[in-house]
């Protein structure tokens, strides 16, 4: 009886690594291995391939099948198959929600790249709604509409704004947060960290347990990009800020963006930190580079004013690679998902969606409507519901479907796509905005390149560290 035929399969990853080895990664089944480039070479050297041929042991040859990288199914059959397995994720996805809460669209700032101007613009005169009690009750009873089984929610919200932690907004985020507490959620918050001072008893371990602010540099670039609307310059008082919120136990991330003028001022803005003892706060304290982008969306949140230089993702990487400094970048996520695969000897994890805005994410602006993606609130387009009265919410179900109904397999170009699983299909908003998607198609295998490799190489480390 003749031997069934064998082919690579379509959706076999494989990249280069610096010591003349080979990752080899498969889209579906999750396989990640190091192998040598004659391996790779054999099973590109023919349509067919057959284990009395191929140069190794039949054992490896199994190994191969085992794993995906060789199958007997046609890229028709591997396609429908990773199509039922997007569908079945997607699904899963589903089931689990996160939930944000704009206490209000206001904030003390005035830095150029920000939604509060958006909304202002156009108009809608939603900068100056606040929540109130009531319409917290109702965001609150509207999470329970959406999903009534608190292990399926995250039981962390999110604080946005606009400005979350304003003075003024004290009460209602008081309020908020302790019913949350009550509720059984904790409380994180994105804010420029000028007021926090006066959030002093919200700020604990149980309750407002972390923080992500943004300092852009040292203080004289910061000072003239994220200055307050009458007081001027923020630095000195943020830098105080975070050891008050460090002090009372609470994770401050800091977040630079970074462009090519404030790139030499990170060093001295790490300097001061080391000076404070922030770093001294090991679990609590981290900073990373926020990599401006220049995207056509970036370009037009910027000011000329605020005399941007943006890099390009390869200039930034060179320049921080001597820095000992963590760059927030598109392939990070990719790199942790390749280095546990590796270290841990288990399968990458394959998701069929590009964020949870695909799924279930739900964001509460005071206006009482429901928003699934910090880029888009305020923007009446995407409104997908409105919780405003009691007990129920009323939902835009053409506009919920249309976030909720795609993931990989639906969409044409990345259901032909072997890094699919991987990639996720990038930012669904610049999808159905067409918008450029830097994280997707001609970069990503740029992308899957450079995680693949740092992540070999943090292997190897590791495996060195091992033995002495
Ligand atoms: S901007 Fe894109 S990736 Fe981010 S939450 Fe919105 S849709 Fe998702
Ligand atoms: S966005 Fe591009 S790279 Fe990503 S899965 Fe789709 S086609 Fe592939």
């Amino acid at each position: 009886m003749s031997e069934p035929t064998y082919k690579l399969s379509f959706y076999t990853i494989h990249t280069k690594l610096e010591d003349k080895k080979v990752m080899l990664v498969h889209g579906y089944t999750g396989a990640i291995d190091i192998a040598s480039e004659s391996l790779l070479s054999y099973l590109q050297s023919s349509k067919t391939l057959s284990s009395d041929e191929a140069p190794f042991s039949r054992e490896t040859w199994d190994i191969l099948v085992k794993r995906g990288y060789i199958t007997q199914k046609s890229k028709e059959e591997e396609k429908q198959y990773i199509a039922r397995m997007a569908d079945a994720l997607h699904r899963r996805n589903k089931l689990f929600n996160n939930f944000t809460i704009i206490p209000s669209y206001d904030c003390n700032f005035r830095c150029s790249y920000c939604i509060e101007n958006i909304i202002s613009e156009k108009g809608t005169g939603w900068s100056k709604k606040t929540f109130t009690k009531e319409m917290a009750d109702k965001a609150f009873d509207a999470m329970t509409v959406i999903n009534p089984h608190m292990e399926f929610k995250n039981k962390q919200i999110l604080l946005y704004g606009g400005e979350p932690l304003l003075k003024e907004n004290k009460e209602i985020v008081t309020y908020i947060v302790k019913k949350g507490y009550e509720l059984g959620y904790k409380f994180k918050a994105i804010t420029n960290g000028y007021e926090i001072e006066h959030f002093q008893d919200l700020l604990s371990s149980d309750m407002l347990y972390t923080l992500q602010i943004t300092i852009d540099g040292n203080k004289f670039w910061h000072d003239q990009r994220r200055y307050h609307y009458s007081d001027g310059g923020t630095f000195d008082r943020i830098i105080k800020n975070v050891g008050i919120a460090l002090e009372h136990g609470v994770g401050v991330g800091i977040r630079i963006n970074t462009d090519k003028n404030n790139l030499e001022s990170i060093n001295e803005l790490k300097q001061l930190f080391e000076n404070l003892g922030y770093y001294n706060y090991k679990n609590l304290f981290s900073v990373h580079v926020g990599w401006l982008q220049d995207t056509e969306q970036e370009s037009q949140k910027v000011d000329k004013n605020n005399n941007i230089q943006f890099f390009s993702f390869k200039e930034l990487n060179i320049e921080l690679k001597s820095r000992d400094i963590e760059v927030s970048d598109p392939s990070n996520n990719l790199f942790n998902n390749l280095y546990h695969a590796i270290s841990r000897k288990t399968h990458i994890t394959l998701n069929p969606t590009g964020c949870s805005a695909q799924s279930g994410a739900y964001v509460f602006g005071p206006e009482g409507y429901i928003y699934n993606c910090l880029e888009v609130v305020g923007r009446k387009e995407y409104i997908l519901g409105d919780f405003s009265e009691n007990h129920t919410i009323n939902w835009d179900d053409e506009n919920k479907n249309r976030w909720h109904s795609t993931h990989i397999a639906t969409i044409p170009k990345c259901s032909n796509c072997k890094y699919a699983l991987l990639c996720h299909g990038g930012c669904p908003l610049k999808t159905i905005e067409n918008k450029i998607n830097l994280t997707s198609c001609e970069s990503f295998p740029i992308l899957f390149n450079m995680a693949a490799n740092k992540a070999y190489n943090s292997y190897l480390e590791e495996q060195a560290n091992q033995k002495h």
